[in-house]
């Protein structure tokens, strides 16, 4: 069996980003750039899957700009086989990965695919649930834990009131959780290792995918700055204060 990872490169968790001066977005120039942190776990799965005999060969996918083959690289080091870099400087929105993952699904007929659940940069949560959408594929989302047998895969998911096991019939979309897994460091060796593994390029027109955006950002803003706390001097007075001044109790 085959598995699918989409990877996205995304500005990297630790920084602090800043909101351009024009409000028209996020200011990138300059930031290190890593995998989203979920598709790490993603891909971390997919080769513990092959470890344990029940994959065949972890292919890996990011859609973005030329650099995205760092991230495949860094994928192809955790483990995975092959990849393939679908090439485009337009921005890419989630339908439009979703349609390129769509083709992709139709030309390497994964038995599984398995995207983070969401990008940390973007924070839409929209991409597998629309490739499962327009593949007919069963879902099932927000993984912390995935087994699978005869055909099927057992998928624990963390819900409100405690846990939920879905089964769904391959060939499936999974999305990982935080909890799914922590991913391994990746080695030297390995590192050596996935620079001679197989990386194709394509674009969204040789899928034939129409990659146009549909949503238009109007404005970004920075968030509200915090205001100074103060500091009261005993319980009987911050007891008052939370009852006349924040009304909170
Ligand atoms: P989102 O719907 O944007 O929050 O993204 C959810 C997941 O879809 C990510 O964790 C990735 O697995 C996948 N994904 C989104 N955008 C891309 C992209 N440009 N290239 C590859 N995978 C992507």
């Amino acid at each position: 069996m085959k598995i699918l990872v989409p990877v996205k490169r995304v500005v990297d968790y630790n920084l602090k980003i800043r909101v351009k001066s024009d409000g028209t977005g996020v200011d990138l120039a300059n930031l290190k750039m890593s995998m989203n942190p979920f598709d790490e776990i993603a891909v971390e799965e997919a080769v513990r899957l092959k470890e344990k005999g029940v994959a065949t060969e972890v292919l890996v996918v990011s859609c973005g700009v030329t650099q995205c083959q760092e991230t495949l690289r860094t994928a192809m080091a955790i483990g995975a086989d092959r990849a393939i870099l679908v090439q485009t400087d337009e921005e890419l929105q989630p339908l439009a990965v979703a349609k390129i993952l769509k083709a992709l699904v139709d030309k390497e007929q994964p038995g599984l695919v398995i995207l983070g659940k969401q990008a940390i940069d973007d924070d839409c949560n929209q991409t597998g649930q629309m490739l499962a959408a327009l593949a007919d594929l069963p879902q099932a989302t927000f993984a912390s834990k995935v087994e699978v047998a005869n055909g099927k895969a057992n998928v624990t998911r963390e819900v409100d009131g405690g846990l939920e096991t879905l089964s769904v019939t391959l060939p499936a979309v999974i999305t990982t959780d935080l909890r799914l897994n922590e991913p391994r460091y990746v080695t030297l060796p390995n590192i050596m290792k996935a620079k001679k593994k197989q990386m194709d390029i394509v674009t969204p027109e040789d899928l034939g995918v129409d990659v146009e955006p549909r949503i238009k950002t109007l404005k970004v803003t920075e968030p509200p700055k915090r205001s100074a706390g103060v500091k009261v001097p005993d319980v009987a007075t911050l007891v008052r204060k939370l009852k006349t001044e924040a009304k909170v109790i």
